[in-house]
């Protein structure tokens, strides 16, 4: 018996993630892997970190990218700067914020939970009243933008909170990061993480993550070792940031690092602000289509995210055949509601690479065709 190569088909992709990678992406994914201690590599593990400092437009010493995935930058921020019997308050307004309250129960700590509607953004007069009546709370957790209902939160409001009540904040910007406005230093945010394969249109894998000075001098001043050997920074940090000397941690994702600095570097090019106004221009033309159709938006108009966009789906239309025809007719991926909108939403895409005039339309025409 005998395997052929696999070829994927091309598609369009406009769901939650992973978006359309850019070709130039893709082209530098293929290039001759180097050792992951070759000095070149080295140069270009250097222009990474300036490039995410940029991206989420920090200063901040340690801003890296974990060897994994979204969700290991989730555990990076809690593994590390959290200790077991700290009580940490979680948001919670969709599948994300959930994960974080797993992560704080796993490693010993307290949650208390900040519950919102699903569509609806994280409610800063709830998280207040939380701070208040939690005095001893050491962390503030949210997500900023909620990929699985399409909501945005106010990160500048609740960091400015956190910081008012001694808290330390951890920011899921797995989604937002490159599609809509976030200032790591400006907005005070201690701890945050992204993905590869959102907004800035490169391979999954990849987790960027950003920790202040405080979140560096608490994860530093530990009374228990962290407790996941990998996720551990302090033995990160000799590899990111050991100048001149780097030391061996583990072997980094050599060939999809050059891909994540080919999308920060065309994100530079392209520059972070008008980044964030193409996917808001994108928005709008989708959602005048989207609503011509009939179809209305999960989340009102003043927390929408521009680069998700979840819309009810119509009484009478069968969901997974609606989203077949796409995939087969049209080569084209749109993603399904998660956990309390499965069934009953749609989520369209609209990230980094996706959000083009060309999509727009392929996306808009081929729904009329299939929903006619
Ligand atoms: C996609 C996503 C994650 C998880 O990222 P993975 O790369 O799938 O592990 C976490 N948080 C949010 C808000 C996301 O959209």
């Amino acid at each position: 018996m005998s395997f052929k190569p696999f070829n994927p088909p091309a598609r369009t992709l406009m769901g939650p993630g992973p978006s359309d990678v850019h070709p130039q992406v893709l082209q530098a994914l293929g290039k001759p892997t180097v050792g992951h201690l070759d000095p070149s590599f080295i140069g270009m593990m250097d222009e990474v970190k300036s490039l995410l400092q940029y991206a989420f437009q920090t200063q901040n010493e340690f801003t890296i990218a974990v060897s994994a995935p979204g969700s290991a930058g989730m555990e990076t921020c809690f593994v590390n700067l959290m200790e077991p019997g700290e009580k940490v308050i979680v948001c919670r307004n969709g599948v994300f914020g959930e994960r974080m309250r797993q992560n704080v129960e796993r490693l010993g700590g307290e949650a208390i939970v900040v519950d919102d509607a699903w569509g609806t953004p994280v409610s800063v007069e709830k998280v207040e009243a939380a701070l208040k009546a939690h005095p001893d709370a050491s962390i503030l957790a949210f997500v900023h933008a909620e990929t699985s209902t399409g909501a945005l939160s106010d990160a500048k409001a609740l960091c400015a909170l956190a910081q008012q009540y001694d808290c330390l904040s951890i920011v899921d910007a797995v989604t937002s990061l490159g599609g809509v406005e976030l200032r790591v230093d400006d907005w005070g945010i201690d701890a945050i993480y992204s993905g590869s394969q959102k907004c800035l249109s490169c391979v999954p894998g990849i987790s960027p993550v950003s920790f202040s000075p405080k979140a560096v001098a608490k994860l530093k001043a530990r009374q228990a070792p962290v407790s996941s050997w990998f996720l551990d920074q302090t033995l990160v940090m000799g590899y990111w940031s050991g100048e001149g000397k780097r030391s061996y941690h583990h072997t980094a994702p050599v060939n999809s690092l050059y891909a994540l600095h080919e999308s920060l570097r065309l994100l530079h090019d392209e520059g972070l602000e008008n980044a964030w106004a193409r996917h808001a221009a994108m928005h709008q033309k989708l959602k005048a289509g989207l609503e011509q159709m009939g179809l209305s938006f999960v989340v009102d108009e003043a927390h929408r995210l521009p680069q998700l966009n979840a819309v009810y789906i119509p009484d009478g239309v069968n969901d997974a055949e609606v989203r077949s025809q796409l995939l087969n007719r049209f080569n084209l991926e749109i993603g399904a509601g998660l956990g309390d909108l499965a069934g009953k939403a749609w989520r369209i895409g609209l990230m980094g690479y996706a959000a083009r005039e060309e999509n727009v339309t392929l996306c808009l025409g081929a729904l009329n065709e299939v929903l006619n």
